[in-house]
C-alpha cells in the first residue's frame, strides 16, 4: 500500500525542506520519499490543503494504565484523537504488572511505551518506594530485556510521600538498573524533601527531570536565578521535561526561566483523567501555552518530535525523512483568543493555538477530535 500526502507544510528543523510545501510518500508503514514534487500516479492521495505536517508527536509523560492507577486515561483519547502518535507512560507500571500493560497496549491505535517504575508496584499504592524490597533490580532488568521495544526507560518519583525517608537507596538501585539496561531514567521532582540540589546530584547525562516548571519552593529558580545545580546538570547532559500535570506547571516559573535563558528539552503533559479537562487538556494545549511565552511553533514541535525521540533513543522516529517510521502529525496554527489556566490557577492568554487535525500512524490516516472545528481554516 502506497500513500501520498500532498500539500503539507513541513515542520522539521532537521530537514533541508523545513517550511517547504512537500509531498510525503509512504510505503509499508515507512516514509520512502519527501520532496516538493512527487507524481501522484499510482498512489492513494491525501491532500493536506496547506496544513502543517511534522513527525508524529510524542508525549513523554502520560498515565494511561488504569489497572495500576485508576486515574489512568484512555490512550487514544490523549493519543491519536489529540494528534499524538506515541505516548510514554511514566511509571504507572512496574515489574509486577508491566506484562499486563504491554498486552493491553497492543489493543489501542496509539503507540504506547513505558518508563518502568523502579518499584515493582508501579503506581498501585502511590507510595511505591517506601519499602526498599519493592525495588527488585534483577526483575526490573529482566522485564526491560524481555520487552526491549516497549520499555524505553525507568521512572523514579523523588518525593517524601513516595519514598518515606530513604532518599539515597532508590537512586542507587535505579542507577544499577539503568546502567545495565542503558535506557534513560526519568525522575519526578516536586516538594521538599528531598531537595532539588540533592536529586540532581544523582543524575547523569541522558537522565530526564520531569515537572521542571513546578511552582513549589523546591523549584529550578532560587533568589531570581536558575539554580547552580540545574545549570550544572544541563551542562553534563541531564534533560528537562515540562511534565505539566495537575500541580506541576507554573506559567510564571516557565516565563521567568525563559527570561533567564533556560528552555525545556521536551514538553510532556503528565496527562491523566483528572487533568484532561484542565489544566492540562492536551499536548497541543501545553505547546500553545509555551507559545504564549514566545517560543515559536517550530521550537514547540521540535520538543515533542526530534527532542523527544532523541531523549528516548528512538532512532526511527522524530523526523520526516526517508526510512523513518511513517508516524506523522497534521495540524494548523489558528489565531484565537482564549484564556486557560496553569497548575497554580494563573490565567494564560492564548492568542495562537496549535490544533491537531489528523495523524498518520504506521501509514494509516486518522482524524483527531479537534480536526473538524469550523473555525479552523
Ligand atoms: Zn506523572
Amino acid at each position: 500500500m502506497k500513500t501520498l500526502l500532498k500539500n503539507g507544510v513541513l515542520v522539521d528543523k532537521t530537514s533541508t525542506l523545513n517550511h517547504k510545501t512537500v509531498s510525503v510518500l509512504i510505503e509499508d508503514g515507512r516514509i520512502s520519499e519527501v520532496s516538493e514534487d512527487i507524481s501522484e500516479a499510482g498512489y492513494s492521495v491525501i491532500d493536506l490543503n496547506g496544513a502543517f505536517v511534522s513527525a508524529g508527536w510524542i508525549d513523554m509523560h502520560v498515565h494511561c494504565f488504569n489497572e495500576a492507577w485508576d486515574e489512568g486515561i484512555s490512550p487514544d483519547r490523549v493519543g491519536v484523537e489529540s494528534g499524538v502518535t506515541m505516548l510514554v507512560d511514566a511509571g504507572s507500571s512496574g515489574a509486577d504488572n508491566v506484562e499486563e500493560f504491554f498486552e493491553k497496549s497492543a489493543t489501542h491505535k496509539t503507540k504506547i511505551r513505558a518508563m518502568l517504575n523502579i518499584s515493582r508496584l508501579g503506581l498501585t499504592t502511590l507510595h511505591e518506594l517506601r519499602k526498599i524490597e519493592d525495588i527488585d533490580v534483577e526483575r526490573a532488568i529482566g522485564m526491560a530485556e524481555a520487552y526491549p521495544d516497549f520499555i524505553v526507560g525507568f521512572k523514579l518519583r523523588a518525593s517524601a510521600s513516595v519514598m518515606g525517608d530513604d532518599f539515597d537507596n532508590p537512586f542507587l538501585l535505579a542507577r544499577k538498573i539503568q546502567t545495565k539496561v542503558k535506557k534513560p531514567l526519568m525522575v519526578h521532582v516536586g516538594n521538599f524533601p528531598p531537595s532539588l540540589d540533592d536529586v540532581l546530584g544523582y543524575l547523569e547525562k541522558g537522565d530526564i527531570v520531569t515537572h521542571c516548571y513546578n511552582g513549589k519552593p523546591n523549584g529550578i529558580i532560587s533568589d531570581g536565578l536558575i539554580r547552580e545545580s540545574v545549570l550544572k546538570a544541563r551542562e553534563r547532559g541531564v534533560l528537562f521535561d515540562v511534565g505539566h500535570g495537575t500541580s506541576s506547571y507554573s506559567h510564571s516559573v516557565a516565563r521567568n526561566s525563559k527570561a533567564l535563558g533556560f528552555y525545556p528539552d521536551t514538553a510532556g503533559t503528565d496527562i491523566y483523567r483528572k487533568n484532561v479537562g484542565g489544566p492540562v487538556y492536551s499536548l497541543a494545549h501545553t505547546m500553545s501555552k509555551l507559545m504564549s511565552l514566545g517560543y515559536t511553533m517550530d521550537e514547540c514541535i521540535a520538543m515533542n518530535t526530534v527532542n523527544a525521540a532523541s531523549a528516548l533513543r528512538l532512532d526511527s522516529y522524530g523526523s520526516v525523512k526517508p526510512g523513518k517510521v511513517a508516524d506523522l502529525s497534521v495540524f494548523r496554527k489558528i489565531v484565537r483568543e482564549s484564556i486557560i489556566l496553569d497548575s497554580e490557577g494563573e490565567e494564560i492568554n492564548l492568542n495562537e493555538q496549535i490544533v491537531p487535525v489528523a495523524v498518520v500512524i504506521d501509514g494509516e490516516w486518522k482524524e483527531t477530535i479537534y480536526g473538524n472545528e469550523e473555525h479552523i481554516h
